[in-house]
């Protein structure tokens, strides 16, 4: 029997719960390292987060984040790149083991988050004698068709194998993940578990649409889309703008970009040229990053939220949309293809042409009628996602191993747990 309040190290070596969110390299990783574990902290069990500290920090032996929570910051001792991070998993795990002696503690479980901290995360697990269980957040197999690091591809997806052969579990946040870790990690489907990420229900809720886009100086009469994120590639925004473009014919449309690491970054620059150069300079409008308390604002004047990437292992402003009123029109991608599916939440493209794309923004901007009526029963739709129901599910995981069941069937038992269908969490 596991204990009934369990001792959990998280380690997440690349990416850490602290920083700007919407910059190149904090976004949705970090969203759910910290409210996972403030969830699970809030539910009586402890949690050790080794992670990089925001801005590099270091030296202290640990930084309070909530209650039950510590984060353990790992630098200095950790290089900042992934693969370096795995090849030199040994000096990693070191760093781990002395932070984890100075504090004098021990774990139930080991949860590594991403693929870079596996090779350490299982160094740690064969010292402490714990389970692992690895939640990837992104997988090789997923990128392959985007424009990275081939050479770097090749040994992440290695690695994923490896870890997904040896892992007492796998987490996964879409039924779309787990058929793409079934597929090419070959993880065995009873170790692989579908958890889906959570959506603070207390911070995303509708605010009054004419006040906020009094406040956001937009004219009421304007149709507006949302994009939340990164600018990094695989989040679409071109194909958004090529969207965009072929939508011409509805004057009054408009994109709010939020995210980006300001007005000097690279990229922010070049897609406010790619959008000028097809005519859409005036419809555009970069708002760089906000922070989440803000982000209801944004939501609640928006028609709808449009997620245009090319792969996504989930997609929190998914639920952040729609726990705010907002539907959503999406690629198929993450989570969007079950919590999307029936039409009801929003629209999703038939394909990754911008076409697919026009096409589903239009059908929805067609047939939305805001209301507070609706707001209220988008919200409603995702009530069942909350931190702490997505807390449960891993919880359900972790017991399930630590009793020695396959995590898929533990996960099946778990009351709250469900495979994101949408079915299990809230109603539809
Ligand atoms: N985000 C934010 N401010 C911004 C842009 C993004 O707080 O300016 C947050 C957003 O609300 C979401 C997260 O960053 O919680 C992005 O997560 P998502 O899963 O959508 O994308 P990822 O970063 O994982 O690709």
């Amino acid at each position: 029997m596991p204990p009934a309040r369990l001792s959990i190290a998280m380690v997440s070596l690349h990416s850490g719960p602290l920083g700007p969110l919407g910059a190149r390299r904090t976004g949705g990783l970090s969203v759910c390292l910290r409210e996972l574990s403030r969830a699970l902290g809030r539910a009586g069990h402890r949690v050790d987060l080794f992670a990089p500290a925001a801005g590099g920090a270091g030296g202290e032996a640990s930084i309070p984040l909530a209650d039950n929570v510590r984060l353990l910051p790992v630098a200095p001792g950790v290089p900042a790149r992934p693969l370096e991070i795995h090849r030199q998993a040994e000096g990693v795990w070191e760093t781990i083991e002395r932070l984890r002696r100075r504090l004098g503690t021990g774990y139930d479980l080991v949860h590594s988050h991403y693929w870079a901290s596996g090779r350490a995360a299982e160094l740690a697990c064969r010292a402490w004698g714990a389970p692992h269980v690895a939640t990837f957040h992104t997988l090789a197999a997923g990128k392959r068709r985007l424009r990275e690091d081939r050479a770097e591809l090749l040994v992440r997806l290695a690695a994923e194998r490896r870890l997904a052969r040896i892992c007492e579990a796998l987490t996964v946040p879409s039924p779309r993940e787990r058929d793409l870790l079934t597929t090419f990690c070959r993880a065995a489907a009873p170790r692989t578990a579908v958890v889906p990420w959570g959506v603070d229900l207390e911070r995303f809720r509708p605010l009054p649409r004419r006040e906020s886009r009094a406040r956001l100086g937009i004219p009421e009469e304007a149709e507006v889309v949302l994009y939340v994120g990164r600018l990094a590639p695989e989040k679409g925004l071109k194909r958004l703008l090529a969207a965009l473009a072929r939508l011409g014919d509805r004057a009054p449309l408009r994109l709010i970009v939020v995210g980006g690491d300001g007005a000097g970054d690279p990229r922010r620059r070049l897609l406010a040229a790619w959008a000028e150069a097809r005519g859409l300079g005036g419809r555009v409008a970069f708002r760089g990053r906000v922070e989440p308390e803000a982000l209801p604002l944004f939501y609640s004047a928006a028609d709808l939220l449009a997620l245009p990437s090319s792969y996504e292992s989930f997609g929190l402003v998914i639920l952040e949309a729609l726990a705010c009123g907002t539907p959503v029109a999406a690629t198929p991608v993450g989570a969007a293809e079950t919590l999307l599916r029936g039409g009801r939440r929003g629209r999703l493209a038939a394909g990754f042409a911008p076409d697919d794309l026009a096409a589903a923004i239009a059908a929805l901007l067609d047939t939305h009628l805001p209301s507070p009526l609706m707001a209220a029963a988008l919200r409603r739709s995702v009530a069942g996602f909350g931190w702490p129901q997505a807390a449960e599910g891993m919880l359900a995981v972790y017991r399930a191993v630590l009793s020695g069941q396959e995590a898929a069937r533990g996960l099946e038992a778990g009351e709250s747990a469900c495979c994101g269908c949408g079915r299990g969490r809230g109603r539809k």
